[in-house]
C-alpha cells in the first residue's frame, strides 16, 4: 500500500469527479492520502475530506503564497481545526515562496513563523514549502529549532537534502523524479537515508511522466515509487514499504 504524503483533492478540478476518484484508489495499491490545507478555507476542505474517508487525513495551514491573509482569527482557527478534529495530523503547508513577483518577505516571514510556534503549541509536524527563498526558509527552520518536519516537493541540491537530514526532518519527492531534467532532485534523492523518505503527487500538479501536464491524482504516486526504487537500487516492493511506514510514522497514524 503506498501511502500519498501531500495531495489536494480539495482542488476545484476535482469537483466533477471527486468522489470517484477517490474511490479508485485503493484499487490502484493507494492506502492512504495526507490532504494538505494552504489557507482556511481548504484547511476546512481538507478536514471535511478526511472526516469523509477512512483513508484520508488531513493538515492545516496557510502557504506563503496567501501570507497576507493570516490574522489572530485566521491562526485561531486554525488551533481549533486542530485541537478538534483527531484526523488533523501536521500544520502545513507553511513555509516562504519567492518564485512570483510581489510576494513581500517579511509578511512570508512572520505568517511561517507564527504557524511553526502553532505547531510547537499542539506538538504537531509541519509540512514546508520551500520555492527560492535563497535558503531563509531553513535558517529560519533552524533558529526556530525545528526537528518534526517535512520538505515537501523537495527540488534544491544534494547538499540541502543532507543538512535536512542532519536537522532530523524527512524529504519527500514529487514526480519531478520522473522529469527528464531531474538530475538535481534525483542526486538529492540518492542523499537522503530510506528512512527519511516519503512520496508525494502534490496532486492535481506536477503529473509525473508519462502523464506530465494532465491533472495529477493519488494514482500516480507509483511512479514517483518505481523512480525511487530505481534511484535507490532497492525493490519497487521494499520503496513502497518503507515510504508508507515512514509517513505512518511521521504523521502519527496507527496502521
Ligand atoms: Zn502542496
Amino acid at each position: 500500500m503506498l501511502f500519498d504524503s501531500h495531495a489536494h483533492f480539495d482542488d476545484p478540478q476535482f469537483d466533477g469527479d471527486r468522489d470517484t476518484v477517490l474511490k479508485s484508489l485503493k484499487n490502484l495499491g493507494v492506502g492512504y492520502v495526507m490532504n494538505i490545507g494552504a489557507d482556511l478555507e481548504t484547511s476546512k476542505a481538507a478536514v471535511a475530506l478526511a472526516n469523509m474517508y477512512d483513508f484520508i487525513y488531513a493538515t492545516v495551514g496557510v502557504h506563503p503564497g496567501d501570507a497576507g491573509s493570516m490574522t489572530d482569527e485566521v491562526l485561531e482557527q486554525l488551533r481549533t481545526l486542530a485541537l478538534e478534529n483527531p484526523r488533523v495530523r501536521a500544520i502545513g503547508e507553511i513555509g516562504l515562496d519567492y518564485h512570483y513577483e510581489g510576494y513581500d518577505e517579511k509578511v512570508q516571514e512572520t505568517c511561517f513563523r507564527r504557524q511553526i510556534a502553532l505547531a510547537k503549541e499542539l506538538d504537531m509536524p509541519i509540512v514546508v514549502h520551500d520555492r527560492d527563498s535563497k535558503g531563509n526558509a531553513i535558517s529560519i527552520l533552524r533558529e526556530e529549532g525545528v526537528k518534526n518536519g517535512v520538505m515537501h516537493c523537495f527540488s534544491g541540491s544534494a547538499e540541502t537534502a543532507k543538512e535536512l537530514v542532519k536537522m532530523g526532518f524527512m524529504v519527500s519527492f514529487t514526480g519531478v523524479l520522473t522529469f527528464k531534467n531531474a538530475r538535481r532532485a534525483i542526486e538529492a534523492c540518492g542523499a537522503v537515508p530510506l528512512d527519511r523518505l516519503m512520496i508525494e503527487t502534490d496532486c492535481p500538479y506536477m503529473a509525473p511522466e508519462p502523464h506530465r501536464g494532465e491533472r495529477n491524482f493519488s494514482g500516480y504516486v507509483g511512479y514517483v515509487a518505481d523512480k525511487m526504487a530505481e534511484i535507490k537500487g532497492v525493490s519497487r516492493e521494499e520503496i513502497a514499504q518503507i515510504t508508507t511506514e515512514n509517513a505512518l510514522r511521521f504523521y502519527g497514524i496507527e496502521k
